[in-house]
């Protein structure tokens, strides 16, 4: 590589450390995902990965995208990954990239890292090297289709063992009745924090809220109370 191409390659990352930016590391359908998702949200994404390929695929689609190994801590030095204060580490298979690419940025000092993990072995790891936030993006997404393809709901997201949200639609007995008089948190455990009209958006719900045959709500609560509901005809 040309020299001068090295240097423009090396200032621009280092603009973008400056700024409020992020690196992801490695591109595949996970990381490539996230990083779209972030520059397409406003966020400045420096995309690295060794695969020349889905560099250049890439190279339009992120704010910068540059080939290297991240093993290799002068290339991460390099690009400034050092300076950055949020970083993804989303290699999975590759294990030993992943473990090594996370550790030199945990040497490095940046403040947040996030890390794919393909297994539970992998994540244990990954959290005693220090990795603040370690997702594990199959087993979840596996969990959440699971619910989906149990009951009759059109998304659920669990956020914590005794917390969930669902979205669905609502049952015939709170049509017409303002949700306040439903007496669906005491007989249910659920509470309705939003409601769409047909072809409208989501907005917030209150205890005036009167729901109607067409209606999609979202409802919370334990995970197995809006699995109920979501069940409620
Ligand atoms: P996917 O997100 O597609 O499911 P995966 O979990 O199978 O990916 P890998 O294939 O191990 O993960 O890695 C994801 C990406 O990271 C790949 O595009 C790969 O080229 C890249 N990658 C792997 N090792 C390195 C490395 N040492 N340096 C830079 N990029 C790497």
């Amino acid at each position: 590589m040309p020299d001068l191409f090295r240097r423009d390659k090396d200032q621009t990352a280092r603009r973008l450390a400056d700024l409020d930016s992020v690196v992801v590391i490695g591109l595949g359908r996970f990381g490539r995902s996230l990083a779209i998702e972030l520059v397409e949200s406003g966020t400045e994404v420096l995309g690295i990965d060794c695969d020349e390929s889905l560099v250049q695929e890439l190279s339009g689609k992120l704010t910068h995208c540059v080939r290297a190994d991240s093993t290799s801590e002068d290339a991460l030095r390099q690009l400034a990954v050092q300076e950055f204060d949020r970083a993804v580490v989303a290699i999975g298979t590759h294990i030993e990239a992943s473990l090594l690419t996370a550790s030199l940025l945990r040497n490095f000092g940046v403040p947040n890292i996030w890390a794919k993990a393909i297994s539970e072995a992998h994540g244990r790891i990954l959290e005693q090297l220090g990795v603040g936030h370690v997702v594990y993006p199959e087993h979840d997404m596996g969990r959440r289709v699971a619910h989906l393809v149990k009951g009759r709901m059109l998304d659920f997201i669990q956020f914590e063992p005794d917390f969930a949200m669902v979205k669905t639609d609502p049952p015939v007995m709170l049509h017409g009745v303002p949700l306040a008089e439903t007496g669906l948190r005491r007989g249910h455990g659920v509470t309705i924090v939003g409601v769409k009209k047909p072809g409208g958006s989501f907005t917030h719900a209150t205890g005036e809220t009167v729901l109607s045959p067409g209606d999609t709500v979202i409802a919370s609560g334990q995970p197995g109370a809006v699995e109920r509901f979501s069940e409620l005809r």
